[in-house]
């Protein structure tokens, strides 16, 4: 069974609004949020003369929306993995806006709450099984985490092992950070197992594990090699599922300290990723990779023929219409 993918994938960049069902944060205000046809997402004014703000992507996934459908729209980009290409998927938005819920998924014991992180991988074993009799696939992930710019291994089960990871420069997607762990895996178990070491990992020299969590970049990164034993040929591709930092300003009376530090780096890193989508988008002969470690990370898979998809997940609840704006805006650039 032949996937013809490339037809399927209308430029390199889309970019989808996700919005979750209002309530869910204990949030008591009103909806501020309207969907319209065909990839339309309204922000109603704040009452007086201020403008309803209307916005277009790719696609709406609006509150009723299920993670099936959500991964449908992703699948075709998963699979072209297989055929060599690379891939980024991005989750950004605010804290508590989704993003944790669309990339690794809520209540993930059940197959309908795993997010696209789960079903990507599900599906690459499945493609691996159908197509045995003609290709060996080699699936490997590597799990890090970028924290106030520092690359940090998520997948080591070696506590004295270095954590400060670097970037080289290389050929090849996905082994541009040497020391990292990379796992071979082959069935939703390894899968299992595999995002409990990371989960497990990443609470490690933190206390508030959640807030921590949401300060720091998460990258799973899948690395397929393809081996078609009846022509030779050999293919190479890379997935990485990027769930991003949130991207909320800090309040006045928060921005000292640590979290200051943290803000600054988060809001460097999202600006450079921001810089870099909306080059690649204008199809610009610069793309300023070097501008954050999470661009650096992600250089090889985001050019050329690359293909990346971002999610903007937003709140419903007007008491986040500031955020939400943000987030759009941010969307409406990249697009
Ligand atoms: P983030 O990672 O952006 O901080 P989360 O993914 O943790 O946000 O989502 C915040 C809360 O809302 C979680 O309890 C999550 O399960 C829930 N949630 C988010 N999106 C949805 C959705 N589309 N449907 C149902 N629950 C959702
Ligand atoms: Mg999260």
């Amino acid at each position: 069974k032949l996937y013809n993918l490339v037809q399927d994938l209308r430029g390199n960049i889309r970019v989808f609004c996700r919005c979750r069902p209002m309530g869910i944060t204990g949030d008591q205000t009103e909806c501020c949020v309207e969907f319209g046809e065909e990839g339309e997402v309204a922000i109603s004014n704040k009452g007086g003369n201020d403008k309803r703000k209307v916005f277009k992507f790719d696609k709406i996934f609006d509150w009723s929306s299920q993670q099936d459908q959500v991964y449908c729209e992703t699948q075709p980009l998963i699979r072209s993995v297989l055929d060599g290409y690379n891939v980024c998927i991005f989750a950004y938005g605010q804290t508590g806006s989704g993003k944790t819920h669309t990339m690794s998924g809520t209540d993930v014991q059940h197959y309908k709450g795993r997010g696209i992180n789960y079903r990507s991988l599900d599906d690459l074993f499945q493609i691996k099984r159908d197509r045995a009799d003609e290709v060996t696939y080699d699936i490997r992930v590597q799990m890090l985490e970028i924290y106030n710019e520092v690359l940090r291994d998520l997948l080591t089960t070696d506590p004295t092992k270095k954590n400060r990871l670097d970037i080289m420069s290389t050929e090849k997607s996905g082994e541009n950070v040497p020391e990292a762990t990379q796992m071979r895996v082959d069935c939703t178990d390894d899968v299992l197992r595999f995002m409990d070491i990371g989960a497990k990992n990443r609470a490690v020299g933190s206390t508030k594990m959640n807030q921590r969590s949401s300060r720091s970049h998460s990258v799973l990164t899948v690395v397929v090699d393809g081996d078609n034993t009846v022509t030779g040929v050999k293919s190479h591709g890379c997935l990485h599922l990027v769930d991003l930092a949130g991207s909320e300003r800090l309040s006045r009376s928060e921005a000292t300290g640590d979290r200051l530090e943290e803000a600054k780096h988060i809001n460097k890193s999202l600006s450079a990723l921001g810089d870099v989508m909306s080059a690649l988008a204008q199809k610009s002969n610069h793309v300023p990779y070097r501008n954050s470690k999470l661009t650096q990370l992600l250089q090889d898979s985001l050019s050329g023929q690359a293909k990346a998809m971002m999610f903007m997940h937003i709140a419903p609840e007007s008491s986040s219409r500031g955020e939400t704006l943000s987030t759009l805006m941010f969307g409406a650039r990249v697009s």
